[in-house]
């Protein structure tokens, strides 16, 4: 699901993947994708992934800082 964490809304500079650990693997599962502006990358790292392990990577297309994509218990839209 696309819902929006933060107040900001400017575009976003990057894009951080969160991950949980599946078979072993420390990126074993992609579950949260979140957006952040500069400034914002720091508090998206630390509070909007929610504990997930960071992988950090340059934002792509039209996404503003605070838009995050939660990824459903299933794994769909992997
Ligand atoms: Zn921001």
């Amino acid at each position: 699901m696309l819902d929006r964490i933060g107040e900001c809304g400017t575009a976003a500079a990057v894009r951080l993947e969160g991950y949980s650990p599946r078979q072993g693997l420390a990126h074993g599962s992609l579950d949260v994708i979140v957006y952040a502006c500069g400034e914002h990358t720091a508090t998206a790292r630390v509070e909007w992934l929610e504990g997930f392990t960071p992988y950090t990577t340059a934002a792509t297309g039209t996404a503003q800082c605070g838009d995050r994509f939660t990824f459903g218990p299933k794994g769909e839209r992997r």
